[in-house]
């Protein structure tokens, strides 16, 4: 589970996060949407670490995010970037044994687990010995999504993980995730700005603007039951263009 309780985060006077309570229950997907600048990644990072909030608290499961529980916490938690971050000198499987081995993990269980990530995220194990740079971009979102799984974390945290991809391979790592998500049963928060993208994945969505939160609930509750004229305003906006002109 993850708990934000009034977190507020500022950069030079600017509120990016106005606080924010918030609570991710275990085993659930909750979806992050908003107009760019509206405060998702700084949401998201500030549960691994990387953003410092200015007050409020952040609980994983239980246990709250301070400097001195964030070393152990930081290893139940993994964490998906759009451009997937794997480092471009190392191949697919050196990328995916830097934290097991740093772990003291030994050769045998590091090939293991390898293998059985690779089948669930149906990347052919030859893929493994390749460069990022020699992968596609679904490949490389397959291996970072390895990564992130790798030490079998309970919160998985992805930013926009398929905004790189065209549609269509877009469309297949979106099912095969939600697959994922639902197997594992991992505490998942996922950023996006596609609302299509968002009601596909999120057993809730919540929309958020200038650092708070706007509305919480299913892509019904939004688009019938909308909290604001924001709420209306923003599923207006991102019906499908196509929709319109084939009207
Ligand atoms: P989103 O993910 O919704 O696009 P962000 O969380 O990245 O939005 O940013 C929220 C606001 O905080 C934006 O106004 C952004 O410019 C600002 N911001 C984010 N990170 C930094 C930073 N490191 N330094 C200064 N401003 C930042």
């Amino acid at each position: 589970m993850i708990q934000f309780k009034n977190v507020s985060k500022s950069y030079q006077n600017r509120l990016a996060l106005n606080h924010i309570s918030l609570t991710v229950e275990s085993g659930t997907t909750t979806v992050l949407i908003g107009s760019s600048g509206c405060g998702k990644s700084t949401l998201l990072r500030a549960v691994t670490g990387l953003v410092n909030p200015d007050s409020g608290e952040i609980f994983l499961n239980e246990v709250r995010l301070t400097s001195q529980t964030l070393p152990e916490l930081r290893s139940k938690i993994g964490y998906v970037i759009q451009e997937g971050g794997l480092f471009p000198h190392l191949t697919a499987e050196k990328n995916l044994q830097l934290m097991p081995k740093l772990l003291g993990w030994n050769m045998r269980k590091i090939r293991e687990r390898i293998n059985e990530l690779a089948e669930l995220t149906a990347l052919p194990i030859e893929t493994m010995q390749s460069y990022p740079s020699e992968l596609s971009g679904g490949q490389r979102q397959r291996v970072s999504l390895m990564r992130a799984l790798m030490l079998d974390p309970q919160i998985l945290l992805l930013d926009e993980p398929l905004g790189a991809l065209d549609p269509i391979i877009r469309r297949e790592l979106q099912e095969d995730l939600r697959e994922i998500f639902r197997r594992l049963k991992k505490t998942v928060l996922l950023v996006t700005h596609d609302l299509g993208e968002a009601g596909f994945f999120g057993d809730r969505i919540v929309l958020m603007k200038n650092g708070t939160l706007v509305q919480q609930g299913s892509l019904s509750d939004l688009v019938q039951r909308p909290a604001d004229a924001f709420v209306t305003e923003f599923v207006n906006a991102q019906r499908s263009p196509l929709e319109e002109l084939v009207r």
